[in-house]
């Protein structure tokens, strides 16, 4: 079958929409680049419930991928990408670590700092469970502080805990909000468009292929940027010839502690408001706040149906650790990676020492969950397939999303990623 050319008077075809994607398409189109923002997604408007956020992550292969061990990875498929879920932590880029690859983002952690609102959130919108969390943490003596956050404060809502299903109000920063703004520089965004193959001609990248309304279609343009994630840019640059991708990555797993709160109830919060890290143990607690249908399931997983209905009485805590870089992912996005005896008893102390807190703040009956992960990355390392400036060993093919980060921290990445997509825009425009 013949593949169709896209119309092709781009400068830059951007792949992906999540944060890397949607900020270097944002950056490239308000200085007057013509970027044609391939999203395998749509963009359905966001509803806020849990039927529509099962409806994104339903489809294993998609939204959920699993490991050999059956931890859960999970990303959105949607234009914004997994910021769409996220629970909107903003944690500084580590400017020092970049500067040891030639990398200095001090000016877009700032520039980035008076764009969007980061903030920790004002009282009133931090939900009882946390503040009793916080206040238990704290009586033993952790530094568990409220954690920043990209929230626009005059839209949030206390009683709410709606951020996962996308944050219907328009509280939550997210990276549709670049794409939109994006388009609205004159970008062009094709939803529904899957990028397979990177197009080469002379070892330079002169366009991409991509599936959409189940036909081959191709578009060209002197600059492609892969922003496709950590799972999805490293299946891209796999079927375009670099075969070392997508080796030696990180996940960030967590697992939820619950425990059954005394003389009070609550459960509809901002998740992630407070928290504390764990630098040296290699982990981070915070509070968690899953809404009552994702509680309810992962009580089930792990056989908890007494625990299951519970909801509005249970604290909860995650634990997030670092695992260091290892395994390999299939040419179709297949994630190959096994969690090592040291993973596991990294999350085990975590969760011995979340356990500790909650039965400090009265609760009972306290249960873990199954392991989970949100945060793959590493997939492209800076330093090994991709320079300084993002490029790969094929002229004009870039990437910029979580992929790149070359080292393991068991943090929240968007902050970094958003640093890497603005300094890659401005080489680009230059
Ligand atoms: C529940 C949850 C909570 C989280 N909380 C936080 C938090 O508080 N703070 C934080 O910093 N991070 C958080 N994260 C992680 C964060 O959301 C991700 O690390 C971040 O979104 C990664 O950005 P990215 O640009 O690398 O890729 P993604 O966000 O994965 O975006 C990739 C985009 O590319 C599209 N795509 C994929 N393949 C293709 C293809 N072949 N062709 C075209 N398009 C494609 C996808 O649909 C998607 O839109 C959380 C994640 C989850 C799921």
């Amino acid at each position: 079958m013949a593949t169709r050319e896209f119309r092709s008077d781009f400068d830059v075809i951007v792949a992906g929409s999540g944060p890397g994607g949607a900020t270097v398409t944002r950056e490239l189109a308000r200085a007057g680049k013509r970027v044609l923002l391939l999203e395998w997604g749509d963009r359905p408007d966001i509803r806020g419930s849990f039927v529509q956020l099962a409806s994104m992550v339903r489809r294993p292969g998609r939204g959920v991928l699993f490991t050999p061990d059956g931890l859960a990875l999970f990303r959105n498929i949607t234009t914004g990408g997994s910021s769409m879920s996220y629970y909107a932590t903003a944690w500084v880029p580590p400017v020092e670590e970049f500067k040891r690859y030639g990398i200095d983002v001090t000016r877009e952690v700032e520039e980035v700092q008076s764009e969007l609102p980061i903030t920790a959130l004002p009282d009133e919108l931090i939900g009882p469970f946390a503040r009793l969390i916080m206040a238990s943490a704290r009586d033993l003596g952790y530094r568990w502080e409220k954690l920043k956050k990209f929230v626009y404060r005059e839209k949030c809502r206390p009683n709410c805990d709606k951020c996962i299903y996308g944050c219907p109000h328009g509280a939550k920063w997210t990276a549709r909000m670049y794409a939109e703004e994006a388009v609205g520089s004159g970008a062009t965004l094709l939803n529904g468009a899957r990028a397979t193959r990177v197009l080469v001609e002379n070892g330079k990248a002169v366009g991409v292929e991509f599936r959409m309304n189940g036909e081959e279609q191709k578009a060209l343009a002197p600059q492609i940027v892969l922003s496709a994630g950590g799972i999805g840019s490293p299946v891209i640059l796999r079927a375009s010839g670099i075969r070392a991708a997508g080796r030696d990555f990180f996940f960030d797993p967590l697992i939820g502690v619950f425990g059954a709160a005394k003389g009070i109830r609550g459960g509809r919060e901002f998740p992630m408001a407070t928290g504390c890290h764990f630098e040296e143990e290699g982990y981070i607690l915070s509070d968690y706040n899953l809404p009552a249908p994702l509680y309810m399931a992962f009580a089930c997983e792990v056989l908890r149906f007494d625990r299951a209905f519970s909801h509005s009485r249970t604290l909860q805590i995650m634990v997030k650790a670092r695992d260091p870089l290892g395994g390999r992912l299939t040419n179709r996005g297949g994630v190959r990676k096994r969690l090592s005896a040291a993973d596991k008893d990294r999350l085990h102390q975590g969760c011995e020492r979340a356990k500790g807190i909650l039965k400090h703040a009265g609760a009972k009956n306290i249960f873990r969950s199954w392991y989970i992960a949100a945060h793959p990355g590493g997939t492209v390392k800076i330093g090994d397939l991709v320079d300084s400036n993002l490029q790969t060993e094929i002229e004009n093919l870039y990437v910029c999303d979580c992929s790149v980060i070359p080292v393991a921290r068991g943090l929240p990445p968007v902050f970094t990623i958003l640093c890497l997509a603005k300094r890659l825009a401005r080489h680009l425009s230059a």
